[in-house]
């Protein structure tokens, strides 16, 4: 039986999946090498159509951990899911840990 936050897990590593195809696009053209794109927010809310501002390098860099998430900031699940490990006025990067993080495990490794 998938667990609350397995559930949780499971949407934002969807969110992810559709962030993954918006760096794609850009990595095909240089002159959005530098320009912020609008990446979604990666919460657990599957609702949530808020945008996050990052380059492309800066997305790659908070993903070269899969565990590790971008949210807007105040998105942030419980903490018994998830760390905040940076917390800005625009965004937050958070860090799955527990069920939550084998989860983004699974599916990242899977895809
Ligand atoms: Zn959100």
């Amino acid at each position: 039986m998938p667990s609350r936050e397995a559930r949780l897990a499971r949407n934002e590593v969807m969110f992810r999946a559709i962030n993954d195809h918006i760096r794609e696009f850009a990595t095909r053209f240089e002159h959005l090498a530098e320009e912020k794109l609008a990446f979604i927010c990666e919460c657990a809310d599957e609702t949530c159509v808020e945008r996050v501002s990052l380059k492309a390098s800066q997305y790659d860099e908070i993903r070269a951990i899969p565990a590790r998430f971008v949210v807007v900031t105040g998105h942030e699940a419980t903490p018994l899911v998830e760390r905040v490990i940076f917390w800005g006025s625009d965004f937050a990067i958070v860090r799955k840990i527990g069920v939550a993080a084998d989860v983004a495990r699974e599916l990242t490794d899977s895809e």
